[in-house]
């Protein structure tokens, strides 16, 4: 077999396309979504066969670019044919294991990878990857944007912004904010991370992990796989799911090849490299110190000042001037549809936080509210265990305004808790029930713990339709 030199990211580990020269390989993709067609375009350009395959209708924006690129793809169907002979399969995050086509191409041992994986074979571009249950876009943005700011010439990618694998197709950055999500985890193997952060796991997603939340564990935990003693792993030292798999972590792998860990918490102690102390965020790394009052960071809330941390020992990492962290983590404008500020209407102020998907967001949105609240919840319940929130909303709530086809669980659970509790069946009607209950001063929190697909097309819609009924008021 011929060996041919392909530009290879040092250090990346092994992968067929070292074996067989790419005009003979054959590259097929499923799913043509932004993460799809950018592997398929880095495929072309590569020099693969390469063949896309989309079960669902392909959206006109990727069905122009595989046109341009002149790849032939297919919609509306899998032809097993076309696909089964492939020496390479790049999966779409949002194609489960267990669909059809994809286990009969791990029965025959066909690799199957994410369009992560693949792109990273052909960039050596330093990688910040992000993941964790929740707060992966807002801290991803805001290293972007302190990257961006102090003039590093950087990429934003994975689950927000353009694919990473087209854009180590068409540009040429030198650094990459990658936001990864657990699915995208799964299909990595020999991707490395120069700087791996894991913000935090509370369960989700578990109906693609067999509802094992070791599996879940797990897939986060790959973050740091193939990671060197080059490398940096950034962690919060208090989860409680982390914790016993950062000790295993400890015990089993850390030796003089591991990554340097910078473990970040809301107290100071001899393991952490970053902390609060005297309402200064600290942080202690080996390029050098960083600080900063609390009070100036833009965004709000006990998760954000996490967010703020763990972006502020990767900036460092990075090499940026403190007082260019400084500047960024204070004119950070947020991500649209997180804890979002959107008008003060009679004296009442209306806050989106649609993209509160799980309990535990809510927990943490309502954590940071400073005034009483008439909190929005509700929609397509993934298995939600309320009593997480319970304390925060008899502490903080003055109403409760369900939001969903079926409230039957959140009144049983919230019914005699909370002494105002009513339905909504659209958002217009939600937001007039808002109007009518709030009083001077009060906050509207929509934080609805659920997924949107009962009522809406999904959590941007949602929180769009907010924005747009707060504004008519
Ligand atoms: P993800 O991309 O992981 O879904 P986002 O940044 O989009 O995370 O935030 C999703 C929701 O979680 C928002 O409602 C936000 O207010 C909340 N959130 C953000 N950061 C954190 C964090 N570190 N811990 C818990 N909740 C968070």
């Amino acid at each position: 077999m011929i060996r041919i030199n392909i530009e290879k990211k040092e250090n990346k580990g092994v992968n067929l396309a070292e074996f067989m020269p790419s005009a003979l390989r054959r590259m097929a993709i499923l799913g043509a979504g932004e993460s799809g067609v950018g592997a398929a375009i880095l495929a072309k350009k590569k020099g693969f066969d390469v063949y896309v395959s989309d079960l669902s209708p392909i959206k006109d924006k990727y069905r122009e670019m595989l046109d341009k690129y002149e790849i032939p793809y297919e919609e509306g169907r899998h032809t097993e044919e076309k696909i089964l002979n492939a020496d390479e399969v790049v999966k779409s995050p949002g194609i489960p294991d267990k669909a059809p086509i994809v286990v009969k191409l791990l029965t025959q041992n066909t690799p199957v990878i994410s369009e992560i994986e693949f792109a990273g074979r052909y960039t050596n571009a330093k990688t910040i990857c992000i993941t964790g249950s929740n707060g992966k876009t807002t801290t991803t943005m805001l290293t972007y944007h302190i990257l961006k700011n102090a003039g590093l010439n950087v990429g934003l990618a994975g689950n927000v912004g353009e694919s990473f694998a087209r854009q180590v197709a068409e540009q040429d950055y030198d650094y990459y904010v990658i936001e990864l999500s657990s699915f995208q985890l799964d299909g990595m193997y020999d991707f490395r991370a120069d700087i791996a952060v894991l913000l935090n796991i509370t369960p989700d997603h578990l109906d693609r992990y067999n509802y094992e939340m070791r599996n879940y564990v797990d897939a986060k935990m790959r973050i740091i796989r193939n990671q060197t003693a080059a490398d940096a792993f950034i962690f919060w030292n208090d989860d409680p799911v982390l914790q016993p798999r950062i000790a295993d972590y400890k015990r089993q792998n850390e030796t003089e090849q591991s990554p340097t860990l910078y473990p970040f918490s809301l107290t100071k102690s001899e393991d952490v490299k970053a902390y609060i102390e005297n309402k200064q965020i600290v942080i202690n790394t080996s390029k050098g110190n960083f600080n900063m009052e609390e009070e100036l960071v833009a965004l709000t809330g006990t998760h954000n000042l996490f967010n703020s941390m763990a972006a502020g020992i990767a900036a460092k990492l990075s090499g940026i001037r403190n007082e260019d962290i400084r500047r960024s983590l204070s004119d950070f404008k947020g991500v649209e549809h997180r804890l979002e500020t959107v008008a003060k209407v009679r004296g009442v102020k209306y806050v989106n936080d649609s993209k509160a998907t799980n309990v535990n967001s809510t927990w943490y949105a309502l954590q940071s509210m400073k005034t009483p609240v008439v909190l929005i919840l509700g929609g397509t319940d993934k298995g939600n265990d309320y009593s997480e929130i319970e304390t925060l909303v008899k502490e903080k709530c003055r109403a409760l305004i369900f939001l969903g086809v079926d409230n039957s669980k959140l009144h049983n659970f919230f019914d005699g808790k909370v002494s105002l509790t009513t339905d909504a069946h659209s958002m217009q009607e939600a937001i007039s029930k808002a109007y009518d209950m709030a009083e001077l001063g009060d906050t509207v929190l929509l934080s609805p713990c659920c997924a949107s697909f009962d009522l809406f097309e999904n959590y941007e819609d949602r929180g769009k339709q907010f924005k747009s009924c707060v504004r008519k008021l």
